[in-house]
């Protein structure tokens, strides 16, 4: 039966991190659309209120906080709407592994894992934001994808524009994958400047509207350097062929460069409606209700070569990529405690670089980056790197200032 919004068919979603700036994005586009899609669960930290009122808008079977101490607010706030109320992190497992049609995977950090593996099982499209999965075992979980029959869909918006580009073309085929990057608030910052700044600096994006951690991780590139990474799984492409343009209009997304010169660009708004509508419809369309782009409006679009001497993190990230194995997993354990000691005032901004280096010399010096043999092994690695910066974080932090 052909679903309302042009579908073919209705779709069953799921939504991991339904509270969050991608979950908000994805709840939009699934109220323009309700009737073309079914929801069966939704799952957030600990914002109850928040995620009972948007299973209550979706109609979903099941929401879920991962902190039980949230368990009894959710059970009020979805009192008398039929809608089952679960908590604890083994129950959004529960969820993320329920059969269906799309998940769309959006918990932020390695918090989602777990998660997201789950999702790989049991979906038939995987549409991953949760970036840390890919960075932390891409392998791993391309091969849970493969596995299961299903396909993965990018919703990091370069990614996604990447995928639209390549339209099903092996990405080996390509020359060279482009990620353009706004270059965040501080692309003009000088040196001396960017110590000094603080996180309400750091939390205002030019041009996208982003949850706490990855808008830290826009001002200091270690975003941009977390999708090469992302990347080099999505499109099995080798890091030599990955590389980063800062665009700071944001309109260009992605550009593949092919063998005979030609260059293909995706270009859109900078609106996570477009790039979270290409994966609910794929690979039909339906209205984001995003902004349509006017060229004449925007009238000049820039380009320039990151700045690897002020964005140490993005080199860092590079680095990590080309050293593979447990490399990833390490930097990103120790970003997540930079940034999370940052937007708290305990380090510095250019302390987040310092901290990812020096956790990666201490696990590397502790033959701790060796290929991680499955997703046990990459939560032990994560614990274990996270236990390390956090004991090198106050003599880092001291100066960062
Ligand atoms: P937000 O911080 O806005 O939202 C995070 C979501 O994850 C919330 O629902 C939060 O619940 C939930 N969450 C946090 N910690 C846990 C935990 N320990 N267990 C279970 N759930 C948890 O993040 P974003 O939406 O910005 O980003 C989500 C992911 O998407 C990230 O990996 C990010 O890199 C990626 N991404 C985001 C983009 C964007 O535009 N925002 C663009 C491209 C990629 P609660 O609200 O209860 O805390």
């Amino acid at each position: 039966m052909a679903a309302p919004s042009g579908l073919a068919q209705a779709r069953s979603v799921s939504l991991l991190g339904a509270t969050g700036s991608i979950g908000a994005s994805t709840v939009d586009l699934l109220l323009r659309h309700a009737g073309a899609y079914s929801v069966e669960a939704v799952t957030a930290h600990r914002r109850a209120d928040e995620l009972a009122a948007i299973a209550r808008k979706l109609k979903a079977k099941v929401a879920v906080v991962a902190d039980a101490t949230a368990y009894g607010a959710l059970k009020a706030a979805l009192s008398g709407s039929g809608i089952e109320a679960a908590a604890g992190d083994e129950a959004v497992v529960e969820a993320a592994a329920r059969p269906v049609d799309i998940c769309v995977a959006a918990i932020v950090g390695s918090a989602g894992l777990k998660a997201t593996f789950a999702a790989a099982g049991a979906a038939k499209a995987l549409a991953l934001a949760n970036k840390e999965s890919l960075v932390c075992s891409g392998e791993l979980l391309n091969q849970a994808v493969r596995a299961s029959g299903g396909i993965m869909l990018p919703t990091d918006s370069e990614h996604n524009a990447i995928f639209q580009i390549l339209n099903g073309l092996d990405a080996r085929h390509a020359e060279e994958i482009i990620l353009t990057a706004s270059g965040g608030p501080f692309r003009a910052t000088s040196p001396a400047q960017m110590r000094l700044v603080k996180p309400q600096d750091a939390l205002k994006h030019p041009t996208w509207t982003m949850g706490a951690k990855i808008t830290i991780d826009s001002a200091t590139l270690v975003n941009k350097g977390l999708e090469l990474i992302e990347a080099h799984h999505l499109f099995g492409v080798a890091p030599d062929k990955l590389s980063v343009l800062v665009h700071p209009q944001s309109i260009i997304h992605g550009l593949v460069r092919f063998a005979d010169g030609s260059v293909l660009a995706h270009l859109g708004p900078a609106d996570m409606r477009v790039p979270i509508a290409s994966c609910l419809a794929w690979p039909q369309r339906i209205d984001s209700g995003a902004r349509r782009l006017d060229l004449s409006e925007v009238a000049t679009l820039t380009f320039e070569a990151p700045d690897l001497q002020r964005f140490a993190g993005l080199k860092l990230t590079q680095d990590a990529m080309i050293a593979g194995g447990g490399a990833p997993c390490v930097l990103n354990a120790a970003n997540e405690i930079a940034v999370e000691a940052f937007l708290e005032g305990r380090l510095g901004f250019m302390g987040i670089p310092d901290l990812i280096a020096e956790t990666l010399d201490l696990c590397t010096g502790r033959g701790m980056t060796a290929p991680p043999a499955d997703v046990h092994a990459v939560l032990t690695l994560d614990v274990e790197a996270r236990r390390l910066a956090a004991q090198l974080l106050p003599h880092i932090a001291a100066r960062s200032w």
